[in-house]
């Protein structure tokens, strides 16, 4: 039997992509998130290999713009984390704002400090599951509370 309710997670996960990292945005777009409600439950800062890019974007192997996309998360480092908050996946993705900064909406993380549809600054899980996949990709048990 189906459950009646859908259980809601209250949780995402997010990164901090290399263009950001890389022009001194890390604190700026931290401060806008934890001013925004979210609490951060892990976090590392790192540099992702090739493989482990390729892996995490699997879902868009077949997209023209993969190996670009690839390309530009190995750049520099990423600040990835798992993020709380109530009704966290659509929060978060509200407060990122567009994939396309040109139609992300005044005030987002994405319109204050991304320059391009690729180089978008963050990443922001797109479901609850994702959120969950997505951040087993990146930490341990050990390495979240
Ligand atoms: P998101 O969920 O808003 O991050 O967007 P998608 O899941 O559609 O795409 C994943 C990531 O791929 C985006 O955040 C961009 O970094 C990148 N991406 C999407 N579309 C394009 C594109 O047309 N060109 C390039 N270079 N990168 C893209």
């Amino acid at each position: 039997m189906q459950p009646k309710f859908k259980i809601m997670s209250n949780r995402t996960f997010t990164m901090i992509k290399p263009d950001a990292t890389t022009k001194g945005y890390t604190g700026a777009i931290l401060d806008q998130i934890i001013k925004a409600g979210f609490k951060v439950k892990a976090m590392k800062w790192i540099q992702l290999s090739e493989e482990q890019a390729g892996l995490f974007y699997d879902v868009h192997r077949a997209r023209p713009f993969f190996q670009e996309l690839v390309d530009f998360m190995i750049s520099g480092p990423i600040v990835a984390a798992i993020l709380e908050k109530e009704n966290a996946v659509a929060d978060f993705r509200e407060l990122i704002g567009a994939t396309n900064p040109a139609q992300a909406a005044e005030g987002t993380i994405r319109k204050l400090y991304a320059a391009s549809i690729g180089e978008n600054a963050v990443h922001g899980s797109d479901s609850d599951e994702n959120a969950t996949i997505e951040g087993d990709f990146f930490f341990t048990k050990l390495e979240r509370f």
